[in-house]
Parts: structure tokens; C-alpha cells; sequence
């Protein structure tokens, strides 16, 4: 029965692994460090109580708030359940199953092969360079079949910036042949690295931005494309009919207002400021070889033996995020941002771990 159940599943779906979401990955604990959300609740009160009725597909307020708020016009916004689905309309809309191809560069967010793998669109990956740069020229001799370049900047799990002259020479070689997807899931910790007003030069740019973040909304499922107006209207023919609940168009409308812009830009300010004291008392510790500098609510650290530490911080309800299994990251385990108390919480477990040599 089930074995004749598993027959009718396409063949890619049944070949796939799901993204592995810190929520699925489970863990039991009070100090959750492992899923880069903001690490305390914003309060929000519901305005709109008119429910027996569909919402707007693209709700006007929320579109003229993130427009005005990225520079831009309302026609070159799209809002949608997340950044995630905005990963994969984009393929949805552009890929061709068994013809094109998805390119990304590990170590980077796991998001773009499963939407791939997910619709049978190819993916071809280019691993980062030792210092977790492009590898333009790799990346270039392999972009025939390429519909869509997945860059990702500060990169997710890396917590650095592309290069900006990089991201260019990716632009200039894919004109007229593929569209480049400027992942800027954390630029509101470095707002001044944004690429979204290249655009005007590049109209194969699409900027991806999400209020899971810097405006401390993961739960709300709230995420933007910024694209010229055809590629706008090109992801609206595949989008559902209603993506945005009529609750979640109210907070997200809030949180765009000018007094929630203002909030947002305290809380970058403060978790920017735990960060940067942090790091260096990190790097100090006996177990640690590296703490790496970051331009996100993460960082990353290289430990002498990532297996212990993660483990005994799992017991201890200290849940990090294991990155050992992606390219260039041996040892390393990934810390989220979270409040003063938390990282040190953290901090102090950490002491317990073994001594330098
Ligand atoms: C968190 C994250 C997303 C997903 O954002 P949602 O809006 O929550 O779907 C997209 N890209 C990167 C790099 C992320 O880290």
C-alpha cells in the first residue's frame, strides 16, 4: 500500500531532502541561538478584525511602506509568504524543469537547491573561495543552462559580504541570459552594502529582503522581491491568488511605519553592539580556535572540537546551529545573536570546554 503510494511521487520529490529548518532539527532548551531570529518578542495589536473577506493579493499599504522604505517605486515590490517564496517563484516563474539550471555557491543557505530539486530545475554549485568569496571565473565558465545566479550577501552562514566588484562581474556576464538574485536577507545590519540600487543598471537584478530579522518577525511569513516591473509582473502569474493573510498584511504594515522603522534600527543597533562585544571574548577561549567577524545577527566559530561543544551545549538547552557538514566550515558552529544574557550563558558554558595548549 504505502510502497504503491510512493510510486504515484514524482521522482524528484521522492529523491529530495527537506530543508533542514532549526525548528524540524528539534532540540530542548531555554537559549535558542541556532535559527538567526530576533531573540525576544515585538508586540504588535491587530487593527483590521474584517476576516469574511479575501485579502488584497498585494496589500497597498505594505507595498507603498516597503517601496518607500527600499527607494524604490511600488511597482517594483512584490510581497510574498517570506523570502522563501520568493525563492521559488522566481524558479516556478523562469526555470524550465529538465532545460535550465539554479547556480549557488556553498557554504550559502539551503533554500535554493531544495526550491530547485523541488520543481526538477538542475542545480550547479560553485563552492566560495578560502575566504568565502566568489569564484568569479568559476563561476563564469560554467553559466550555459544557467537561468538563475543565487547569490546570497552577508552570506547565511558565513555572516560576510560578497565582494561588491564580484557581484558586478556575475551582473555583467549573465545580461540578456539569466537573472541574478541578490539575497539580502540581513541587510539591515549592513544597510550601507545593499546592492538595490544597482537595479537601474541591471535589469536582471532581483533583491530579496524578509521581516524575519532585523524587524524581529520570523513568525509572521512576510518577505519582498525588488525587481523591475516585468519581472514584478512575471512572479504575480504564478504567485497565489492570496499569499498574505489579512492579519499578516496588518502587522507587516506596522512594522514599516515610520515608528517601526525607527524600532528596527534600535534593535540592529543593539544586537550589532552585543556582537561586537562579544566576539573578541569568544576568540579568547580555550576551546575556540576562531570567532569570526560578521556583518549579520550571526557569527561563526571555529572550535578545536565543534563535535563536544555542540553536544554539550545541546544537553546543557544551548542550541547552536551545526555547520561541520558544509564545505570550508570543519569545526565550525553557528551562533545567532541573541540577548546580553543569552551569549553569556553561552559564554560562560563555553569555559567548561577543554584548555589551550
Ligand atoms: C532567513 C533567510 C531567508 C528566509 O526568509 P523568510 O522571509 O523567513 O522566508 C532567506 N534567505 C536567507 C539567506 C535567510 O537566512
Amino acid at each position: 500500500m504505502s510502497e504503491q503510494l510512493s510510486q504515484l511521487v514524482r521522482k524528484n520529490v521522492r529523491d529530495l531532502t527537506p530543508y533542514q529548518s532549526a525548528r524540524r532539527l528539534g532540540g530542548n532548551g531555554d537559549v535558542w541561538l541556532n535559527a538567526n531570529e530576533y531573540p525576544t518578542a515585538v508586540e504588535f495589536a491587530l487593527t483590521q478584525q474584517t476576516l469574511n473577506r479575501y485579502p488584497e493579493c498585494q496589500p497597498v499599504e505594505v507595498i507603498e511602506r516597503y517601496a518607500q522604505y527600499a527607494g524604490l517605486n511600488a511597482d517594483q515590490v512584490l510581497v510574498s509568504r517570506g523570502a522563501d517564496e520568493a525563492i521559488e517563484l522566481l524558479i516556478r516563474a523562469y526555470c524550465e524543469p529538465g532545460q535550465d539550471s539554479v547556480l549557488y555557491c556553498p557554504p550559502t543557505y539551503g533554500m535554493y537547491s531544495v526550491s530547485a530539486e523541488t520543481y526538477g530545475v538542475a542545480t550547479r554549485t560553485q563552492r566560495l573561495t578560502a575566504d568565502w568569496q566568489l569564484d568569479v571565473p568559476a563561476i563564469l565558465q560554467q553559466l550555459d543552462t544557467v537561468k538563475i545566479v543565487y547569490l546570497c550577501s552577508p552570506n547565511n552562514p558565513t555572516g560576510h559580504l560578497l565582494n561588491a566588484h564580484d557581484i558586478r562581474q556575475v551582473l555583467d556576464a549573465t545580461a540578456g541570459k539569466a537573472l541574478v538574485v541578490v539575497d539580502e536577507a540581513y541587510i539591515e545590519f549592513c544597510p550601507q552594502a545593499s546592492v538595490v540600487s544597482w537595479m537601474q543598471t541591471y535589469p536582471h537584478l532581483i533583491v530579496l529582503r524578509t521581516l524575519s530579522k532585523a524587524f524581529a518577525l520570523a513568525g509572521l511569513r512576510c518577505g519582498f522581491s525588488l525587481a523591475q516591473p516585468e519581472i514584478i509582473q512575471t512572479l504575480l502569474k504564478v504567485i497565489a491568488p492570496y499569499p498574505l493573510s489579512t492579519p499578516v498584511a496588518d502587522i507587516a504594515s506596522q512594522a514599516l511605519s515610520e515608528a517601526g522603522l525607527v524600532a528596527m534600527r534600535e534593535r540592529v543597533a543593539e544586537l550589532n553592539r552585543i556582537r561586537d562585544s562579544f566576539i573578541p571574548r569568544f576568540a579568547q577561549l580555550a576551546c575556540v580556535d576562531q570567532a569570526f567577524s560578521s556583518d549579520t545577527n550571526y557569527f561563526l566559530i571555529r572550535f578545536r572540537d565543534a563535535q563536544t561543544v555542540f553536544s554539550g551545549l545541546w544537553n546543557q538547552g544551548i542550541i547552536l546551529r551545526d555547520q561541520r557538514k558544509n564545505p570550508l566550515l570543519d569545526d565550525c558552529l553557528r551562533v545567532s545573536i541573541g540577548t546580553d544574557a543569552e551569549m553569556e550563558s553561552l559564554y560562560q558554558a563555553l569555559t567548561q570546554f577543554g584548555s589551550k595548549e
